[in-house]
């Protein structure tokens, strides 16, 4: 595996066009990072988001992206009327506060305030900053079944694991998506080394989303079958390990109740801080046993 990285490192630094991002990769990280969208970078796009956390610029960088926002208020409670971009965001700080204070990685949010992110950018903002970790907050709604209950992680997959995953895949599609097309599209010969970066990291999504699990679950409520897959266009950045945590189901009064409070926060925020550290922790045994 480290020929493999080292390998495509190589050849996508020799490949016309995919200069290494700014930013040196993080101790433990892969070092396959390529940048894809330097024009559009230039063109008006908003300013990067600031970093906090850790001092020092060896530390990994995690951003978190809290979903919707703007003119798009997500799936709305039943229960008690919250929106979900209201939710995502007061998580995605609690996370954000929770990383700060330990202090082991840097972090950054996609957006501090009410404003619609394309999807596209949210991963384009993750791999300007040089991030290692993409996480993106949501809040599930299921209408016709209020039994629904528990935090969801989906990681990338071109075909959804089961129907439900496939629906909720063309409802975060649909939001906020200005157009444009697949990221690497316009790549040509290049496709193959995005494929083969997009291939790794989406093992390293999976056993993110084990470790997550396995972290939170003393603390935050799981759906049985807690890991799903889903063709989710906001987790396509090639280099960069990414879920998407669905925090739970806002047609659910316990999930309500809790995602709502203070202490629930607290708890998604404890269990993203154990499993975040714990992930990077073991990529830098990795990389020094080398
Ligand atoms: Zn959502």
């Amino acid at each position: 595996m480290a020929f493999f990285a080292a390998l495509l490192s190589l050849l996508l630094s020799l490949t016309p066009g995919l200069a290494p991002s700014q930013g040196a990769p993080a101790p433990g990280t892969a070092n396959v990072t390529v940048v894809l969208d330097d024009a559009a970078a230039a063109e008006g796009r908003r300013a990067l988001p600031a970093v906090s956390g850790a001092r020092g610029s060896n530390r990994p960088i995690v951003v978190i992206d809290p979903g919707h926002g703007g003119h798009d208020p997500g799936a709305t409670s039943p229960i008690d009327g919250i929106r979900e971009k209201e939710v995502t965001l007061a998580i995605a700080r609690a996370i954000r506060d929770e990383l700060a204070r330990s202090g082991r990685v840097r972090v950054a949010l996609t957006r501090d305030d009410d404003s619609l992110i394309d999807l596209r950018e949210r991963y384009e903002i993750a791999r300007q900053l040089g991030a290692t970790l993409f996480i993106s907050i949501h809040a599930d709604a299921a209408p016709h079944n209020d039994d629904a209950q528990g935090a969801t992680i989906y990681t990338l997959s071109e075909i959804a694991s089961d129907r439900e995953a496939a629906l909720l895949a063309a409802r975060e599609n649909a939001a906020g998506v200005i157009g444009g097309a697949d990221l690497g599209a316009d790549l040509g010969v290049n496709r193959i080394l995005i494929d083969l970066a997009q291939r790794e990291s989406m093992v390293q999504s999976a056993q993110f989303a084990r470790l997550l699990q396995r972290e939170a679950s003393p603390l935050v409520p799981f759906r049985q079958d807690y890991h799903r897959f889903a063709s989710l266009i906001v987790l396509k950045a090639p280099d960069i390990p990414s879920i998407l945590f669905e925090a739970g189901y806002l047609t659910n009064a316990k999930d309500v109740a809790f995602i709502e409070s203070p202490e629930g926060r607290a708890r998604i925020a404890a269990g993203m801080r154990r499993a975040i550290e714990t992930h990077f922790a073991r990529r830098l045994t990795r990389l020094t046993e080398r």
